[in-house]
């Protein structure tokens, strides 16, 4: 397995690889760019450049690149669709030229319209993109929601429509967090019940989609539909459930990242290193 957090992008883009060193991972998420803005500018050509070199010389296997939030390709209103499908193209050429393995992204929102239109929509949307980035490595992980609002994806069986509904799946995969897929409903405190989401998902998307987990503990109860991730261990969750979760077999090519609170100085390493003594200790 490989294990890692989000880091932050402040400086320059290759700064990034360095704050994920430092806490000795091997896998990191990034955003390329301002989460909340449409992009501003490409990143430079030399800071691409260096973002590779350094990563070559760190241990990081795994990169994933997060998609902004203002995008949403599930939408009916069309100047925004138009938009989100611009941005989302040029975000998989920027992903693919840092030699990132991942782009992540949620599946939209389908506001004031049905769940089976937004679906369509990011179907028809993913198709114009896939054809625009054609020949690129990047795979897309959708990734699963707590099920609040018109947000997709809190069920797998939205997945099982993208998966099936796109002309060429085979660059899509699947993100699991397990603070979401809690909030929906699932009880993954139950090893049980986590493998059965596994066989779920095995079921609709195919047994080796999950290429990267969000490891997060949830501030929110078991089906609150409330998306507030916690640090490991201090959540609803419980640090007795992560130990089956990191520890599980069909989990051992997949990255683990962690995006919990970054309220104190040293909490990616605290929860990094509650992370890496449930797996020292096994099941
Ligand atoms: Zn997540």
């Amino acid at each position: 397995m490989y294990l890692g957090v989000h880091v932050s992008i402040s400086g320059k883009i290759y700064e990034s690889i360095d704050r994920a060193s430092v806490l000795g991972c091997t896998a990191m998420q990034i955003f390329s760019r301002n989460p909340r803005q449409w992009r501003q500018h490409e990143i430079e050509k030399e800071d691409v450049r260096e973002f590779i070199r350094r990563r070559k010389a760190s241990a990081i296997k795994v990169v994933a690149v997060h998609v902004p939030y203002l995008i949403n390709l599930a939408t009916s209103y069309d100047v925004l669709y138009q938009r989100s499908i611009e941005a989302y193209i040029q975000d998989i050429r920027e992903t693919a030229a840092l030699g990132a393995e991942y782009l992540v992204t949620h599946m939209g929102s389908f506001k004031n319209s049905t769940a089976d239109v937004g679906l369509k929509q990011y179907i028809r949307a993913l198709d114009i993109i896939f054809k625009e980035t054609k020949g690129l490595k990047v795979k897309l992980l959708l990734e699963n929601t707590a099920g609040s609002g018109n947000w997709l994806g809190a069920t797998f069986d939205h997945h099982k429509s993208v998966f099936d509904g796109v002309r060429d799946n085979s660059r899509l995969g699947v993100c699991l967090d397990t603070a979401h897929v809690f909030g929906a409903g699932c009880d993954i405190r139950r090893a049980d019940l986590f493998d059965a989401l596994l066989d779920e998902i095995g079921a609709e998307v195919g047994k080796k989609a999950v290429k990267v987990i969000h490891l997060n503990d949830s501030k929110a109860e078991l089906g609150s539909l409330a998306d507030r991730h916690e640090h490991i261990g201090k959540g609803f969750i419980g640090l007795k459930s992560f130990k089956h979760i990191v520890n599980n077999p069909r989990l051992k090519d997949v990255a683990f990242i962690l995006e919990t609170p970054k309220d104190t100085p040293v909490a990616d390493r605290m929860n990094l290193n509650r992370v890496r003594k449930l797996i020292a200790h096994g099941i």
